[in-house]
C-alpha cells in the first residue's frame, strides 16, 4: 500500500486520535502497521488496557510442568510503547456512544477518529460446577494451580477435555488442551510417575480437533493411543464434580480436571451499540470492520469474521485481522475507502514439551507434519521472537 494523498483529510492537520482498546497480540501487531504509515506520526495512538504488559498465552502450555514461568511470558510494554508513541490508559473499555465515536471506561469517556477493539474474548462458565471442580488452564492463575497440584500428586486419575460455544462453532480454543495433555504426560514420564496416573480425553466432539483437519484428528487419536491416554468422546457434558466429569455417556474419574470451555464475546461489547454475532462477538465483515459501523474495527478474539468453516481463534489470524484493520484505518483517515481484507490460515505447533507436530490449513490446501523435535524448538523461538519484539 502505498503513502496516500491528502493525508489525514479528516481533519486537516490537527492530531487524529485513533484509540486501541487491548494491549496483545492483535493490539500490538495494528500499533506497528499504523506507525509503519504514519512515518510523520501525526496519528495520535491511545491505548486502553488493564495493563501495559505483553503476556504470551501460547506459553501457558508449559507453566503446569514448570517448563516457564509467569515472569518468562510476560513483558512490559513501557519501554514499546514509548518508542512507538503511544498514550497507554489504564483502564477497561466498558461500553461506546456515538457510533464508536466515544469509548466509555472505567477511567472516563475517550473519543476518537477510529476505534479498534482487541480485547480478546471470553470463556464461558455455565457448565454446573466447572467454576469450582475444572482448572481453566488459559488463566494464569488456574494453570499456576495445575502445576501446583502436580507437584503434590504421586498418582491418580487426570482428565483433560474442551468444549465448544453452540451458538458458535468457531468459538472455540481446542488445540491447546492436546498440549497441556501432551506436556503433563511427559511430566509425569521425566519423573517416573507416569504409570500412577490415568489420564482420560474428554470431549462432546466425536471428532476433537476437527477444525485442523482429518489427518490431524487422527493423529492426534493415534498419539493418545500410543501415550495410553483414555479417550471419552462425543458425549455431552452434564456437569464437573469434585471427583470426575459427569457426560451423557457416563462418569469420567478426575482428581484434576483441566478445560478449556466453548469461547464467547465480553460483557461490555453488549453496551456498545455494534452488532455482536450469535456467540456474542463483535460483528465483522472481510475488511475486520465492525459491521454497519464508520470507522470501528475489531481484531482478534473479539470479533466473528466471515471465512472458512476451519477458521480459528489464533494469534497468528489476529495479526493478520489486525493489520488489515490498520491498513482500512488508515485508508478511511485518509477520506479513501477502505479495501484491505485479511487472509485466513491455521497454522499451529501441538507440543509436547519433547517434540511438536506442526499443523496448518490454508484456502487451498493444507500441511500436517509428524512430530518432529525441529517443532518445539520453533515454537520456542516464535515465544523468543515475539517477546524480543516488544521489548
Ligand atoms: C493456552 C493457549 C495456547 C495458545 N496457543 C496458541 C498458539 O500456539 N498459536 C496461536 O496462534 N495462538 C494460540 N493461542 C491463542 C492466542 O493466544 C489468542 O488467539 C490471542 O491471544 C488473541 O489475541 P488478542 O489480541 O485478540 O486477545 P488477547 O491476547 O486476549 O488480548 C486482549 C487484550 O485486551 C485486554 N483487555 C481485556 N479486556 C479489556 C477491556 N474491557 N478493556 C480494555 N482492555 C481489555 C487484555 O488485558 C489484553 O491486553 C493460545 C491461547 C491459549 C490460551
Amino acid at each position: 500500500m502505498g503513502q496516500p494523498h491528502g493525508y489525514l483529510g479528516l481533519k486537516g492537520n490537527e492530531n487524529v486520535k485513533v484509540t486501541i482498546v487491548g494491549a496483545n497480540f492483535a493490539a500490538l501487531a495494528a500499533i506497528d502497521r499504523l506507525r509503519r504509515w504514519d512515518l510523520g506520526r501525526n496519528l495520535q495512538l491511545t491505548v486502553v488496557a488493564p495493563k501495559a504488559e505483553f503476556f504470551y498465552q501460547p506459553s501457558l502450555i508449559w507453566i503446569p510442568t514448570g517448563g516457564r514461568t509467569p515472569e518468562q511470558i510476560h513483558l512490559s510494554l513501557a519501554s514499546y510503547f514509548e518508542r512507538m508513541g503511544v498514550d497507554f490508559v489504564q483502564a477497561r473499555a466498558t461500553g461506546a456512544e456515538n457510533g464508536g465515536r466515544t469509548l466509555l471506561t472505567t477511567a472516563g469517556k475517550i473519543d476518537n477518529d477510529a476505534l479498534l477493539i482487541a480485547s480478546g474474548g471470553e470463556y464461558l462458565t455455565k457448565a454446573p460446577g466447572v467454576k469450582q471442580n475444572a482448572l481453566i488452564p488459559c488463566h494464569l492463575t488456574d494453570a499456576q494451580r495445575a502445576r501446583e497440584f502436580l507437584s503434590r500428586m504421586a498418582g491418580g486419575n487426570l482428565a483433560f477435555g474442551f468444549s465448544g460455544n453452540p451458538d458458535e462453532p468457531t468459538a472455540i480454543r481446542g488445540g491447546p488442551m492436546f498440549e497441556f495433555m501432551f506436556c503433563i504426560e511427559n511430566l509425569l514420564r521425566r519423573s517416573g510417575r507416569r504409570k500412577k496416573f490415568t489420564l482420560t480425553f474428554f470431549s462432546p466432539m466425536a471428532e476433537p480437533g476437527k477444525r485442523m483437519g482429518p489427518a490431524a484428528v487422527k493423529g492426534l487419536l493415534t498419539t493418545m493411543e500410543k501415550k495410553g491416554i483414555n479417550t471419552h468422546l462425543g458425549h455431552k457434558i452434564k456437569g464437573f464434580t469434585p471427583d470426575g466429569i459427569e457426560t451423557e455417556g457416563g462418569r469420567v474419574a478426575s482428581d484434576m480436571t483441566l478445560f478449556i470451555p466453548g469461547m464467547t464475546g465480553q460483557p461490555w461489547f453488549a453496551k456498545t451499540g455494534f452488532p455482536l454475532s450469535p456467540g456474542g462477538f463483535l460483528k465483522a465483515d472481510a475488511q475486520a470492520r465492525v459491521e454497519e459501523t464508520q470507522r470501528v474495527y475489531v481484531a482478534g478474539d473479539a470479533g466473528s469474521f466471515p471465512g472458512p468453516e476451519w477458521r480459528a481463534k489464533q494469534a497468528h489470524m489476529a495479526e493478520l485481522q489486525a493489520c488489515a484493520a490498520a491498513d482500512n484505518i488508515f485508508l478511511e483517515l485518509n477520506g479513501k475507502p477502505s479495501r484491505k481484507k485479511f487472509r485466513t490460515e491455521l497454522i499451529c505447533i501441538v507440543d509436547t514439551e519433547k517434540t511438536g507436530i506442526f499443523v496448518s490449513r490454508f484456502e487451498r490446501f493444507g500441511l500436517i507434519l509428524p512430530p518432529l523435535y525441529l517443532m518445539h524448538q520453533v515454537k520456542r523461538g516464535l515465544e523468543w521472537w515475539s517477546l524480543k519484539k516488544y521489548a
